[in-house]
């Protein structure tokens, strides 16, 4: 046994060395100018286009937030209008939940501040820096105690306010509207995220013809009822559309 495994160890290192070379694959010589390449490679960032994704709940307030808990939404938001007897009542205000965090607080700050900026118009001089934290008296924060995420309730301004409600009436004055919520909304998720969108009044199972305040003037372009939910719905619609917008 042993001498046929000399035998074939010997047999198999002759097989070896009388195999024929194998060529060594032609590599292309490379012609012309050798282009400059960096000695290592130089990581480039990859620049990621955020993605929004906008979705409507619609249902009871309670359900409409566990829905957007389900989903694992980003941020609520809820749009409304404010309403006054007083003609001349004119201040914007968002009303966060009475346990809300720093970061609900800093968008609804930043979220006032454009708003500012944009329309020229002052935050509430009550709560904190026109917050109302756990709504006004109370008001507001059932539409938001049940989200897990940031959640606000937007009252931009009053619609009983001529002046308000005149700008408030044109395309232009709500995708300006939109525009401030974008902008927001961007600061505040720069990579991106679900965000869930609640029109206020509207969609109840509860109270399905509830649709919040009048607005204080004739005609509204682009013929809305001029009621507040039907004019906050047309303001989240603009703003889904610029956030979802590939460009
Ligand atoms: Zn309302």
């Amino acid at each position: 046994m042993k001498r046929f495994a000399d035998f074939a160890r010997r047999l198999w290192s002759k097989l070896k060395r009388s195999a024929p070379k194998r060529e060594r694959s032609a590599r292309p010589t490379p012609r012309g100018p050798v282009p400059a390449s960096p000695a290592f490679p130089v990581p480039v960032p990859a620049v990621k286009k955020p993605k929004y994704e906008v979705r409507f709940y619609h249902g009871d307030y309670k359900v409409r937030q566990h829905k957007a808990n389900q989903d694992g939404a980003d941020i609520y938001i809820e749009h409304h209008f404010n309403s006054s007897f007083h003609e001349s009542a004119d201040y914007s205000l968002v009303v966060v939940g009475k346990k809300a965090g720093e970061k609900t607080i800093e968008i609804a700050y930043r979220y006032l501040t454009e708003l500012r900026r944009a329309v020229g118009i002052q935050a509430w001089e009550g709560g904190r820096l026109g917050i109302a934290v756990g709504g006004m008296q109370g008001r507001g924060n059932y539409n938001l105690k049940f989200t897990k995420m940031p959640a606000l309730l937007l009252e931009p301004l009053f619609i009983s306010n001529p002046a308000r409600a005149d700008f408030v009436a044109t395309i232009a004055g709500r995708e300006t509207l939109a525009r401030v919520l974008v902008d927001t909304v961007r600061e505040a998720y720069p990579t991106g995220g679900l965000i869930a969108f609640s029109v206020g009044h509207k969609y109840k199972t509860s109270a399905s013809m509830d649709r919040g305040a009048p607005i204080n003037c004739d005609e509204i372009e682009g013929g809305l009822p001029g009621w507040e939910a039907d004019l906050a719905e047309d303001v989240l619609q603009r703003a889904k559309r610029i956030l979802e917008a590939k460009k």
